[in-house]
């Protein structure tokens, strides 16, 4: 029989396992916590619970960890990322970012990415499979006993389209707010996404109080088109529609992230059109710098992005630019799996892919 990956389930999935297999109910919020706030990942080292019932455990469950594979720390700014091993021999990118306020940390939500944006180092290295709830979890929990860190942010912007895996992290979600396990409030947390609309619909229903960030890049559907290819199937249209659905639905601002890349969307036409389009809405634009991807030769130096912030402010539209962090470490997502797929390939003499 295949084991239950017990990290991935809720309180009340593991009471009806337990009960399914004769045990006691309330078993079940012991083991959640000793996984959940103890963060213990042994059976045999819960020891308020009877041997037998380990040993039963222990044939019932499986804990689904990872392992760290490498570890890069900068020396600019103390980011640190970590690659970490799945348990299916995978790769997946976290990365630890020190903030005035506390710590944020990036997770990944699939193994490579379907999205194909043109200038992301996730879409170069290609798609895999999603993540369970429990390897999105352990990203953070793995990260915070490595580092001695608690973290006070999370944002879903590893590599992985979060919506594309929209079940799976919905369940994390849940698993990481709750109340009798690690207790997180959802508003400490970013989802961003390339604009998969149906999803964002569904997660307006759900009102879980995150931030949603939109990642726009362009306001004119065929520049967005050529370097998003998901503006095909959800043009701006549908999406800015679905974002002022998600905005009226739970009251919260939405983040439109824009990469600002020289040559692309950088000029004052580009501005003016992406004030047109957010004027009046509940919302903030973050402008990141767009970070060098050896595969492709998109560039911005930060003035020019800076430029470009104040393009939009004399449009009325307020925008922050990004720090940069983690630039000596190839801290933006999907570089280093990237390397370890190449690496893997090339040792296996190109067997996979
Ligand atoms: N799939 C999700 C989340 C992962 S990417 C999404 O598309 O939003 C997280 C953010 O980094 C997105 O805004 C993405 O567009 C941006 N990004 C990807 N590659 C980048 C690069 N080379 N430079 C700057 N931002 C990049």
């Amino acid at each position: 029989m295949e084991k239950t990956d017990i990290l991935s389930l809720s309180l009340e999935e593991i009471e009806k396992v337990l009960v399914a297999n004769g045990e006691k109910k309330f078993r079940a919020k012991q083991v959640f916590q000793w996984l959940h706030v103890k963060r213990v990942f042994d059976f045999d080292k819960m020891t308020d619970i009877s041997v037998q019932l380990r040993g039963r455990l222990k044939e019932i469950f499986c804990i689904n960890g990872l392992f760290v594979q490498k570890k890069l720390e900068s020396h600019m700014d103390n980011t640190v990322k970590y690659l970490y091993g799945l348990s299916d021999g995978n790769f997946v990118e976290t990365v630890l970012m020190e903030y005035n306020y506390g710590h944020s940390i990036c997770v990944s939500t699939q193994v490579g990415c379907k999205m194909g944006c043109r200038f992301c180092a996730s879409a170069i290295a290609g798609y895999v499979r999603s993540l369970e709830p429990s390897e999105i979890l352990m990203q953070i929990y793995e990260t915070e006993k490595n580092s001695g860190v608690k973290v006070s942010g999370i944002v879903l912007m590893g590599i992985g389209e979060p919506l594309d895996n929209y079940d799976n992290v919905v369940k994390f979600l849940k698993l990481l707010s709750d109340k009798n396990g690690n207790n997180m409030s959802l508003r400490h947390v970013s989802l961003s996404t390339c604009g998969i609309v149906p999803r964002i619909y569904d997660l307006a229903e759900l009102r879980l109080g995150l931030t949603l960030s939109v990642s726009l890049h362009s306001a004119d559907n065929i520049r967005r088109s050529e370097i998003m290819p998901v503006n095909r199937t959800y043009n701006i249209e549908k999406l800015l529609e679905a974002c002022r659905y998600y905005i009226d639905r739970t009251g919260r601002r939405i983040t439109f992230e824009y990469a600002v890349i020289d040559g692309v969307n950088s000029s004052e036409a580009d501005a003016d059109k992406l004030a047109s389009l957010l004027r009046g809405m509940n919302c903030h634009v973050n402008l990141i710098p767009v970070n060098k991807v050896k595969e492709r030769n998109y560039h911005t130096a930060r003035s020019g992005v800076v430029e470009f912030a104040k393009l939009l402010d004399k449009c009325g539209i307020n925008a922050t630019v990004r720090r940069t962090l983690g630039s000596d470490i190839e801290a933006a997502c999907g570089q280093l799996r990237r390397d370890a797929a190449e690496q893997n390939r090339n040792e296996k003499g190109g067997a996979d892919r």
